[in-house]
């Protein structure tokens, strides 16, 4: 890595860069230009997924940077329906084909869809991608506490990952410390609230924006660093990639980390996974 972001270390002896760029809504007639404006800002880890149809255009943008396969770290995710028809395997395979890659660093079971009853099966696949080298890390996402203890106790890989929405309103205390227990690293979705509440505007962001001459969205940005949690906001502009993307240069003091744990409300903005199915 040519820059500062941290590697978190994950159970599969891969490491992730901690401050990523995701790709969820950005319309495909955009994404190659986007994707490469993140490269170049410096971005070399991108989350995307079957279901945000811009994978072709995201593995366009990796092949124009010239950016060594090594120095990249790329996230898709099973899109629904191919859960649904039990097509991991297919899935898999066109996802690698879309992005031009011979293997993923991350791939996610996108939503459990708990009453279709199918995700430890998936699991089981997710599984032949890692042992075959393909995936060199496998996870979930979206999944509840249950979920995660039925694939601990049903099936032989620990995910390595649970991707979650997570933000100053809704900041997962219980599950991230379940899954801490079992080493699955917390990556948060929605890491800006998705521009749903007034985020920025809220006092302890705004005190500290000020205190460090920073903008809000660094500050949150900031806040999920010291919290430990993988981040991967979205942006369009190159301009607010590359402010979320400077983030190093300041650590927000005990109290200021205290006032934004203080916001937590316990309230999504984005659905349930009880409910997603
Ligand atoms: P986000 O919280 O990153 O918010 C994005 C919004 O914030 C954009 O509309 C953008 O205009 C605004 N924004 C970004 N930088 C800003 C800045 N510096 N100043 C002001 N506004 C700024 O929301 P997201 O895109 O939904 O989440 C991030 C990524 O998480 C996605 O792109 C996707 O990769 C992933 N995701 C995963 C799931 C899942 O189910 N696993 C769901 C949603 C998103």
């Amino acid at each position: 890595m040519t820059n500062d972001v941290p590697l978190i270390p994950l159970n599969s002896g891969t490491g992730i860069p901690q401050l990523g760029f995701g790709v969820f809504k950005v319309d495909p007639e955009e994404t190659q230009r986007v994707v490469e404006d993140a490269l170049e800002v410096g971005y070399r880890h991108i989350d995307t997924a079957t279901g945000y149809d811009n994978e072709e255009q995201v593995g366009a943008a990796l092949a124009a940077s010239g950016i060594p396969r090594e120095e990249l770290f790329i996230t898709t995710k099973l899109r629904n329906d191919h859960h649904k028809d039990g097509d991991a395997t297919g899935a898999f395979t066109r996802s690698l084909d879309m992005l031009g890659l011979d293997y993923l660093d991350l791939y996610l079971i996108h939503w459990p869809m708990p009453a279709n009853d199918l995700y430890v099966a998936t699991w089981r696949e997710f599984e032949a991608f890692h042992a075959d080298g393909r995936a060199k890390a496998i996870g979930v996402s979206n999944f509840l506490v249950p979920y995660l203890e039925r694939l601990l106790a049903e099936t032989t890989v620990v995910p390595a990952v649970n991707q979650v929405e997570l933000h100053p309103i809704f900041q997962q205390r219980e599950q991230r410390e379940f899954q801490a227990k079992y080493d699955i690293k917390t990556e948060a979705w929605g890491p800006l609230g998705q521009g749903k509440y007034d985020l920025f505007g809220l006092g302890p962001i705004q005190d500290a924006a000020a205190a460090h001459g920073v903008t809000p969205a660094q500050v949150v940005i900031r806040w999920h660093l010291q919290t430990g949690n993988i981040v991967i906001p979205k942006s369009n502009s190159r301009e607010r990639m590359a402010q979320n993307f400077d983030v190093f240069g300041f650590e927000l003091s005990a109290d200021e980390f205290a006032a934004i744990n203080d916001l937590d409300e316990n309230r999504r903005v984005g659905g349930n996974p009880a409910d997603i199915n």
